[in-house]
This record gives structure tokens, C-alpha cells and sequence, in this order.
């Protein structure tokens, strides 16, 4: 413990450092008789106003972070500018983004066409209402997004991020089987007194299947259909029920089709990220054995609903994991690298089959969705511009560069030992994906996550382990030497551990 006695904010503040898991710190004003307050010569003011005041300290006092034990996390990094592959932060130091910060990132930060087209846009019109009113960048990328999507996709709804696009493809589902009387329903509605005491008079359609291991997002219904873990654990009790197969395989295919023929029409929907189980630990499954549980599924009508949240946009080396596989979804959910990382975005489309089951006289069948910022004006703007730039000649050049240099990447693993093994080496496309053994669970928990990335950071580079699994998942802009660098600095890093 170390105490400073500062003067700011005309007032004397005695300030207890603590290092005890992480860098805390009080503050106790302290009040002296003007005479003696006088006498203190502010020997540290300057040092310690600077950090009092640092950016980190300020947000250290206000903010509460996501996925972070506030008692024992570090300070937070205060980044200040980002320019192509790097962030910078307020002293000076420079980081290669290597997870394309939380798999956002598509061609670089602080993209100066995207900023210019975002600018454009907001000095003609930042937002409207999109529940009776409509505009260019909505239309436009809509016209442009549902031919690149994988399926016959016909109508895109907009929502804000990663787990609305979920929640709006769960409940389009589900009252798809509604409005067609076949799910959930519930006796006429009658008069505001009867509603209090509907029953369901039918039972089909009921049930929700889900692969284990699968994280779709924080909002409850997301959290329902992800799997049972640290990520939900306090809110298990109120999660809506669900069905969990584990993620197909040759061997399990057979077992999943017969509960898949036991359940029969009592499935509505089976939602799933498809190739790559990320929040998970970027698990990496067989397109073939998807394509066979589709083909189930289907044989059944069972709605299928494509989580490409984080696969969409070429991370897995085509623009959706999906076109890996044969059967195409009837729902698909795209957020992250929609906007190519500007503003946040989410968006879910649907087949004309799901759609035409909303169309109706009667206005309850409606979709009754909806967010404030749903087609944000900016947030499609950027998509538009994002979109122009995947289109560039260059991008494939990078994109190739990216998946080429990762299957060089068990070279510089042999190059060096370390006292932990590495194991289950697996790419796919712009995504590598590794383990360490240790004496610990191999989950998210894992403490080795958190000292590589405080050791990678040191070294320039931002990764963040799940647990034990070290991922890399770069923007697309990244150099030759950058993405190597990233590659030496890990196994440095692992090298020290
Ligand atoms: N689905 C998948 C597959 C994801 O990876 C994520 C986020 N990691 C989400 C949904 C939720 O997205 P968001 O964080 O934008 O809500």
C-alpha cells in the first residue's frame, strides 16, 4: 500500500494505492489549518494529478465494464485514436487489434471512407423513426444485402446489435408457427377480463433446439437458446426451456436424427452457429454433418435460424459460413462486421414463407418488434460503405493473404517450447484457434487468459483469450508483418508463461 498527498480541486486529498489482485485506489479529503495546508509543497502533484485524472482513473470512478470482475480487473486501457490494424493509447503506446476488437472490425479502425460516408449521411439525416417512415441507406442496403445472403432470403428487419438480431429471429419463429395456428395459442381474446385467464389450447410446435456449447447472445431470449454456463448461471431460473443436442459429428448424426424423428412437429426452430462455436471457445464443427441435421430438421419444418452474428462477413473465408453448406437457413442473424465495425447494427432476414405468415387482416398477427434506433440512417450508411469496400480488389488480396499465413502458423509454434503444451490447433478461414493445457478446467474461467493478454498487451499486441483458448481474428487490412508479428509475440508470450 502507498499513500500521496495531493492538492487539486482546491482541497488536499490523502490517496491510498492499493495492488492487492488489481490497482485500487481512496480518496479521503483532508482538511488542515490554512497555515500548515500552505507549507505542502506539491511535490507530486504533477505526477499523481496526472494519474488521478488519467482516463483511466476517471472511467475507473464512473463506469462499469462488460464481462469484467470490476474488483480485480485492471485498470481499463484508455485508447485514444485507431488507425488501420492499431490502437493507440494516452501514452503513446501502439497495440495490433488482433481479434478485430470483439470480431467488429472489418477493414481497419478509424476507416476514412467509412467515417466520410458516416459524416455524409449525418448531415442529412441521423435518424427517423423506421415504423411508418423509410430512407436510402435502409432501402439501399437491404436491396444490396439479400442477394449476398445464403438462402432465398426476401425481407430484412433491422435491429441494434448481435442479440437483438437473435430475439428477432426467435420470435419470428415462434410466432410464425402462431399466426399459422400451429404454435403457441392461446383461446380467442375476448374481453380485457378474460385475458388474465387464457389458456393454451395447443401444444404443438412448443420446443426450441439448440446446439450445446452455443452462445447467442445477453438478452434473455438469446441466453435461453445458449448454453447452461458461466455466462448464464445466475439467470438459469428464469430461461426459457430448451432442447440441447451437442454439435453434429459423423458419429452423434444418427442419435440427433432419431430424437430429431421423436420430437417431430413438436420443434419449432433449431438455431445454431454455423462452423464455429465462438463465445464457446471457437469450436469448430463439420459442414457436412450440419448439412445432414438441416436436411433433418427440414424434413420435419423445422425453422432453421443461422447465427452468422459473428461467421458473416468473411471471417470463415466465404462471405457466410453458411455457403460451406448445402441447405440453406430460413432465418439468418448478421450484426458485428455489418457496419465493418463503425456503429452498432443488427439484422435478420427471413425466407417469403416466414414472412407471408405475418400478412393478415387481422393486426395481431403483426411482428410486434421494435428499437428506437431499428435502420439507423448512420449505421446503415456505414454498412453501404462497408459492403463497397469488400468489393475492392484489394480485399480479396488481404483475405487470401490472411488464410494463407495461418496455415504457416504451426511453424512458429515448433519453433519454440514452452512449459505449457498447445493443442487443438484449428483454422477456419481468418480464424485460428488454439489451447493451452494447464492444471485448470478448460473453460472460459481459466486464469492463463487473463496474464497472455496482459502479456501480449505489453508486447503490442491485443488478443483475449476465452480461458485457455487463444483466437486470432484479425481485421482484413492487416499486413504480412503484422499479422507475423502477432504469431512471434504469442509464442514469446507463451514462452515466458
Ligand atoms: N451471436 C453470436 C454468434 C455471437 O458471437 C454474439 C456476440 N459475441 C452474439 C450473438 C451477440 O452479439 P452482441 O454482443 O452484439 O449482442
Amino acid at each position: 500500500m502507498i499513500w500521496h498527498l495531493v492538492f487539486t480541486e482546491g482541497q488536499y486529498w490523502l490517496i491510498i494505492w492499493s495492488n492487492v489482485g488489481a490497482l485500487t485506489y481512496h480518496l479521503i479529503p483532508i482538511t488542515f489549518p490554512r497555515a500548515v495546508g500552505t507549507h505542502y509543497p506539491n511535490i507530486y502533484h504533477n505526477r499523481i494529478f496526472d494519474q488521478m485524472n488519467s482516463l483511466s482513473a476517471r472511467d475507473h470512478r464512473v463506469i462499469w465494464h462488460p464481462y469484467t470482475q470490476m474488483k480485480t480487473a485492471d485498470l481499463p486501457v484508455a485508447i485514444t485514436r485507431g488507425e488501420g490494424v492499431y490502437l493507440f493509447d494516452d501514452n503513446g503506446n501502439k497495440y495490433i487489434d488482433a481479434i478485430s476488437s470483439w470480431w467488429v472490425n472489418l477493414h481497419g479502425h478509424a476507416h476514412p471512407f467509412l467515417a466520410e460516408k458516416v459524416y455524409q449521411q449525418a448531415k442529412k439525416l441521423e435518424h427517423v423513426m423506421f415504423a411508418g417512415f423509410t430512407h436510402e441507406p435502409a432501402v439501399q442496403l437491404a436491396e444490396r444485402l439479400l442477394p449476398l445472403l445464403p438462402g432465398n432470403f426476401t425481407k430484412l428487419f433491422y435491429s441494434d446489435n448481435g442479440s437483438t438480431a437473435v430475439e428477432v429471429a426467435l420470435k419470428m419463429a415462434i410466432q410464425y408457427w402462431g399466426n399459422r395456428g400451429e404454435g403457441t395459442r392461446y383461446k380467442a381474446q375476448g374481453t380485457s377480463k378474460d385475458q388474465g385467464s387464457r389458456e393454451k389450447e395447443e401444444r404443438k410446435r412448443q420446443k426450441i433446439l439448440a446446439l450445446r456449447n452455443s452462445y447467442h447472445g445477453d438478452t434473455f431470449g438469446s441466453m435461453s437458446v445458449s448454453e447452461r454456463g458461466i455466462f448464464t448461471l445466475p439467470f438459469q431460473d428464469f430461461l426459457f426451456e430448451v432442447v440441447f443436442i451437442d454439435a453434429p459429428t459423423t458419429e452423434n448424426l444418427p442419435s440427433i436424427k432419431d430424437q430429431l424423428n421423436a420430437l417431430g412437429d413438436q420443434v419449432a426452430c433449431f438455431i445454431y452457429e454455423p462452423l464455429i462455436q465462438g463465445a464457446g471457445g471457437m469450436k469448430m464443427y463439420e459442414a457436412e454433418s450440419l448439412n445432414e441435421l438441416l436436411k433433418a430438421c427440414k424434413q420435419q419444418d423445422i425453422i432453421c435460424i443461422a447465427d452468422e452474428v459473428m461467421t458473416g462477413f468473411y471471417r470463415t473465408g466465404k462471405m457466410f459460413a453458411s455457403e460451406y453448406v448445402m441447405e440453406a437457413p430460413d432465418i439468418i442473424c448478421i450484426s458485428k462486421g455489418i457496419t465493418g465495425g463503425m456503429l452498432p447494427m443488427g439484422a435478420t432476414a427471413c425466407t417469403q414463407k416466414i414472412y407471408d405468415a405475418f400478412l393478415s387482416d387481422d393486426r395481431s398477427k403483426a411482428f410486434f418488434h421494435g428499437h428506437s434506433y431499428t435502420a439507423n440512417p448512420l449505421a446503415c450508411a456505414a454498412a453501404n460503405a462497408s459492403l463497397d469496400l469488400l468489393h475492392v480488389g484489394e480485399f480479396r488480396f488481404q483475405l487470401d493473404q490472411i488464410i494463407r499465413l495461418h496455415t504457416t502458423y504451426p511453424t512458429h509454434l515448433a519453433v519454440r517450447s514452452s512449459r505449457f503444451k498447445t493443442k487443438n490447433l484449428r483454422r477456419c478461414g481468418t480464424i485460428l484457434a488454439f489451447e493451452i493445457e494447464t492444471d485448470e478446467k478448460n473453460d472460459y474461467l481459466n486464469s492463463i487468459g487473463n496474464i497472455i493478454s496482459r502479456k501480449a498487451l505489453e508486447a503490442g499486441v491485443l488478443l483475449r483469450p476465452l480461458g485457455n483458448t487463444i483466437y486470432f481474428m484479425p481485421p482484413y487490412c492487416i499486413s504480412k508483418s503484422e499479422l507475423e508479428r502477432i504469431y512471434i509475440v504469442t509464442q514469446e508470450v507463451l514462452h515466458e508463461l
